[in-house]
Parts: structure tokens; C-alpha cells; sequence
């Protein structure tokens, strides 16, 4: 057995100043800008950080081409990693089993949020399905660590790595298939709220859901009334919550696959709904002219916003969404509006809206200010852990 690392033996990494307030405000990365000695560090490794007085600041992996550098992993010394490892997965499973409800999918450990940097893992029914984010959750000892403990606590039928292949360029690491690395199956179905999806994580297009939306679909489903429309809908996660009290419901996606997972689980719960292949403007636009109505429209749209730099066009985009959705809402009816985008606060949503139901002559009262759901933790000194926006409006 290898020995665990000695103090003396975990690299240190000397931080700046600005670095080290931005730690001790309770947040978990530096930046590149702000290391002042990392010469000779591996990546992926863990490394000690201090300031430039010499005292520690806690334990973090480092990266060597992310601009974030590092991702503190614990405010402590951590003499044993693996057992490190195991200890935050039983937090990350003691805390869903504390306050998720209702599912049997959901986020198991969210990265930062779960003081896991780096490291993504969802449960879709018996199969688990999880994602490496950075160098050091990519080294072969940690991968191994983290599947035998995810499978030793969970026993789940299979486990599946989905692969981003551009994470995977900024982070400088060699190309990979996503693909089964334990277990046979690839496919399942899962439950939320009652509501049935299917699950594939081999063929075709890899599917999975938008987990953080779960409890906004139940939400959403206690306010919907009459004839619905699932605006950015993907594989009907609004829309097939919407069909089991409104009259009629219509999703709309760009994109075919999508539709045709949505189709299918339309089936799987014995509900009719129209799926319409569309681009959201343009069908928007025609509806909106030839004065289209619905009692209940829901804007899912994906995240406008990817940096700083795109908020004002972000804006203008969901503005011209909630502008003509609004006007084609019936009065007394609901508006659900959402953005993923991090860079698009909450405050700057509800001014977006604000304008919007000014131009388009409506009055909103807002019935609830919503977030993602609890599986999806926000780690209150660390903003970036919260991105999902969703607000549920009554439109007279
Ligand atoms: N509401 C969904 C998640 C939506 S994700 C759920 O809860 O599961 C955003 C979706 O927008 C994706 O399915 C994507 O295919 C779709 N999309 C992106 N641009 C689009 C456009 N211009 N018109 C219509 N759909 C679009």
C-alpha cells in the first residue's frame, strides 16, 4: 500500500492577497491571476495553499490549464485523500436522502456545492451517471475511488461517465467516450413527481434531464389551467407535468430527438400531447401576430447568457420571449419564465419582466420567486453555485 502523503510532501501553492480574501469570504476557487508560485506542480495534483505570509489556507486540487487554477477541496490539512473522498459521497447521500422527495433521479453530489470540486453525479432510477470536470477528478486512482464508493453505497444496476469533450480541451486532458465503466445496463426508467421518463445514456442521443427543474415542474403543475404551451420544451419535463391538469398541451423544442424522447414519454404516461418542431422566435412571433392564446405558457429557454459579455443580447432575447408570450397569455392565466444563465440575476430577470409586461400591456403578480431544486445545493458563499431563475406569474 502506498504510505499517504506527510505534510511536507503536498506541494504549496502562494497565493495573492486578493486571492486569499476571496478564500477566506468562504469561496472555493483562485484564479490563475492571482497563484504567485506553482512552478513544477502536476496536474490534477493537491496542493497546499497559503498566502504570501506562509499560513495555509486549506487543502484544493490544482489545475494546469483551467484559469481556475484551484478548487479547494477542504479548509483543512487532508493527510488521506481517498478516505477524503468517500467520507464527502456519504454527505452528499445523507443530505438527498434528508430533503429530496418524490424521485427516484436526482443530483447525487453537485460538485462545489457538495465540496467535491470537479465531480458531477446524477441518479436516474438504477443507474448512475457522472461526469469529471477537472485534471484532478480525471486521474485514475480518484476516478477508481469514486466509482467503488458510488457503487459500495448506492448499488446501482450500472454506472455511465458522460463525456463533454470541450470540458475535457479546457482542461487539457486526452479525449474520451462516454460509456458504461461498471454494470451492462445503459437504460431505465425514472420517476419525479409521479411522472414517468425514460432514460438512456448509450443510444442515439444521450438522454438525461434537466434535474434542477424538478420541483419547479411541480410547482409550475399546481397553477396550470387550460391550454398550455411548453415553450424550449426537451423531452417534456413541464410539459408532461402540465398534462395531468390542463386541458390541452403543446411543447415546443428545436430539436428532433428531443421531441422524440418527449413523444415516448408522453406514451410511457398515457398522455396526449401535441409536440411541434420549431424554432421558439420564429413560432413565437407567428403565434403572438395572429393572436394565438393560451391560460398557461411556460419559457424554458436554454442558457442565453454563457459569460459576462453576453447579458445585454441574453436580455434582448428573453425579452422578446416573455413580450410575446405575455401577450398570448389569457387574462387569469400563468406565465412560468425561467433563465439557467448564472450571469442573469434574479433582480435582472424580474427588471426584464417588469419592461416586458409594461410593452406588452399586463399586469403580473408574482405567485412565486423560484431556484433550481435542493439536489442541486447552493453554497450560500459561493454565488456561482446558484444559476436557475424560475418565476411563476399570474397575468390579468
Ligand atoms: N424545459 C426543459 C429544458 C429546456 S433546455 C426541461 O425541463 O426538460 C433548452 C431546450 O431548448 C433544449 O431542448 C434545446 O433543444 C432547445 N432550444 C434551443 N434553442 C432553441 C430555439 N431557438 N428554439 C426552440 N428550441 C430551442
Amino acid at each position: 500500500m502506498v504510505p499517504p502523503p506527510r505534510k511536507s510532501e503536498i506541494p504549496k501553492i502562494e497565493i495573492s492577497p486578493r486571492g486569499a480574501k476571496r478564500l477566506k469570504s468562504g469561496h472555493l476557487w483562485v484564479y490563475r491571476s492571482d497563484l504567485i508560485s506553482a512552478d513544477n506542480i502536476p496536474p490534477g495534483s493537491l496542493v497546499t495553499v497559503t498566502d504570501q505570509r506562509g499560513k495555509d489556507l486549506g487543502t484544493a486540487l490544482y489545475s494546469s490549464s483551467s484559469q481556475i487554477a484551484i478548487r479547494v477541496l477542504a479548509h483543512e490539512l487532508v493527510p488521506d485523500l481517498p478516505a477524503l473522498l468517500r467520507r464527502r459521497i456519504s454527505e452528499a447521500v445523507s443530505y438527498r436522502e434528508k430533503f429530496v422527495r418524490d424521485t427516484n433521479a436526482y443530483r447525487l453530489i453537485f460538485s462545489e456545492a457538495d465540496f467535491l470540486p470537479g465531480l458531477i453525479v446524477d441518479r436516474y432510477n438504477d443507474i448512475l451517471s457522472f461526469q469529471v470536470l477537472t485534471q484532478a477528478f480525471d486521474a485514475a486512482s480518484v476516478r477508481e475511488t469514486v466509482v467503488s464508493e458510488l457503487v459500495a453505497q448506492l448499488k446501482p444496476a450500472a454506472v455511465v461517465e458522460r463525456v463533454d469533450a470541450r470540458v475535457r480541451e479546457l482542461e487539457s486532458l486526452s479525449p474520451r467516450a462516454s460509456g458504461l465503466v461498471h454494470g451492462e445496463k445503459a437504460a431505465t426508467i425514472f420517476t419525479m413527481n409521479g411522472v414517468q421518463f425514460h432514460f438512456d445514456a448509450l443510444e442515439g442521443q444521450k438522454t438525461g434531464a434537466f434535474l434542477d427543474q424538478r420541483e419547479n415542474y411541480a410547482a409550475a403543475a399546481q397553477y396550470a389551467h387550460g391550454d398550455a404551451l411548453d415553450i424550449f420544451c426537451y423531452q417534456g419535463g413541464f410539459a408532461l407535468h402540465l398534462a395531468k391538469v390542463c386541458a390541452r398541451v403543446t411543447g415546443v423544442d428545436s430539436s428532433r430527438p428531443a421531441l422524440e424522447v418527449a413523444d415516448q414519454n408522453a406514451t410511457l404516461n398515457q398522455r396526449e400531447i401535441e409536440w411541434i418542431e420549431a424554432n421558439a422566435f420564429d413560432l413565437l412571433k407567428d403565434y403572438s401576430a395572429s393572436k394565438q392564446l393560451y391560460d398557461t405558457i411556460v419559457l424554458d429557454p436554454p442558457a442565453f447568457a454563457k459569460t459576462k459579455r453576453d447579458l445585454d443580447s441574453a436580455l434582448r432575447g428573453y425579452k422578446e420571449l416573455n413580450l410575446r408570450a405575455l401577450k398570448m397569455v389569457r387574462p387569469g392565466g400563468i406565465l412560468v419564465t425561467c433563465s439557467c444563465s448564472y450571469h442573469v440575476s434574479q433582480a435582472t430577470l424580474l427588471e426584464m419582466l417588469s419592461a416586458a409586461a409594461l410593452d406588452a400591456h399586463r399586469t403580473l403578480r408574482l405567485l412565486e420567486l423560484r431556484g433550481q431544486a435542493k439536489d442541486h445545493p447552493v453554497l450560500l458563499n459561493m454565488p456561482e453555485t446558484a444559476y436557475l431563475k424560475c418565476l411563476i406569474a399570474y397575468v390579468t
